[in-house]
């Protein structure tokens, strides 16, 4: 009879069970049964295939519910491991994870980004061996990547802080290098997945992250899904003109949102006052040292982001935004004063009741969460090879 079932409700069926094992840590095939509403039968038979793919592992564990040691399931700890790539504009990251998302900080990599597209291929191609070495199996890449991206064609389209991407097919270049399975991710979207997984997002439907790095990014969630849009291009609000003559932005145009409230924006003004180059960084510290110059030049940005950050809540009804910012490291209360500004421009009624909350997630913890993600929604040809 199993055999007759049709490949595709398996598939299904395993993601069903990948995703209640993940969200709960650890259950038995019982939990599973009782909170997937499959037989136990066919329970059984799809944690048998998982556990032969190396996917899950078993062990033993008092169970409080029933108080006597029961056989638990979780995904596999460190006899498999998944790689996250973190693409930056200055800083590049490399790491290993395992399949619960746990990034080992031991295995971090860092590198300058470099200036040319053949340049970031190589440094991946030479860091990611010694990484491979650390388990017995790597089941995939997950890349957060800034700019416009094409995720199902893996391709990055026009990236207005990091040029040198631009319309190359990364994905399937990174995978060749890396020699795995890679799976790209905008980096907004990233932080969505940080925050939905790791991070305060894990019982909303209705969320935001806004992303202050180089440019202004923003990441949606409506109705528990992902806002990626006709060609996966939303959520490029950095973009948005709020000043029609303003200064020129990456992308061409000018008086765009991130022109006013960037770190690079931040950091054009920081490094005319210092008369050298300066990182956000070292300029987030300088200001909590009591450099009020610089303090003030943080606070410039405030009023422009509330003007960004009133139309997003207007538009789309948040029950919160996260905040992704170095500025948060200022200390005091930035975030409460963001809010009270936004709160000035925002309709009363879009923004009665929602919170504005500091992002505990990070683009790595994305870039992992989409390698994962990808395993447990298109578990196929992939984990079917040793
Ligand atoms: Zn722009």
């Amino acid at each position: 009879m199993s055999l007759a079932r049709p490949d595709l409700l398996r598939r299904l069926n395993e993601r069903r069970v990948l995703d209640l094992v993940r969200a709960a840590g650890a259950c038995s095939r019982a939990d599973l049964t009782r909170r997937t509403g499959i037989s136990a039968p066919t329970v059984s038979r799809l944690v048998s295939a998982l556990l032969e793919a190396g996917v899950l592992e078993e062990f033993d564990a008092v169970e409080a519910r029933i108080g006597r040691p029961s056989k638990q399931l979780r995904l596999v700890g460190d006899r498999a491991q998944v790689l996250g790539l973190t693409l930056g504009v200055h800083e590049t990251r490399l790491f290993a994870a395992g399949l619960d998302g746990a990034i080992d900080s031991k295995s971090l990599h860092t590198f300058s980004t470099p200036a040319t597209y053949e340049g970031i291929l190589n440094e991946l191609g030479s860091a990611v061996r010694p990484l491979k070495r650390r388990a017995r199996r790597t089941l995939g890449l997950g890349v957060s990547v800034p700019g416009l991206l094409d995720e199902d064609q893996g391709r990055s389209l026009f990236s207005p802080n990091l040029h040198q991407t631009d319309g190359q097919p990364l994905a399937a270049d990174l995978a060749r290098v890396a020699g795995m399975d890679v799976t790209i991710v905008q980096e907004s979207r990233a932080l969505c997945l940080a925050e939905r997984h790791y991070g305060g997002a894990r019982d909303l439907r209705d969320f935001l992250v806004v992303d202050i790095g180089d440019g202004v990014g923003v990441g949606i969630v409506l109705d528990g899904r992902m806002v990626v849009g006709r060609k996966g291009l939303a959520g490029e609000f950095g973009h948005m003109t709020v000043e029609p003559n303003g200064p020129r932005c990456g992308c061409g145009n000018r008086g765009c949102l991130e022109t006013r409230c960037s770190n690079r924006a931040v950091l054009e003004r920081a490094e005319q006052l210092y008369g050298r180059p300066i990182t956000i960084t070292e300029a987030v510290q300088q200001a909590r040292d009591g450099d009020s110059r610089l303090l003030a030049i943080f606070d410039d940005t405030l009023p422009w982001l509330a003007i960004g950050l009133a139309s997003l809540i207007n538009g789309l009804n948040p029950e919160a935004v996260f905040l992704h910012s170095p500025m948060l490291d200022l200390g005091g209360d930035v975030l409460e004063r963001l809010e009270e500004l936004t709160r000035a421009r925002a309709l009363p009624t879009s923004m009665d009741g929602c919170r504005f909350v500091r992002a505990q997630g990070c683009k790595d913890q994305g870039a992992v969460g989409a390698a994962i993600e990808r395993l447990v929604s298109a578990r196929g040809p992939l984990l079917g090879t040793a």
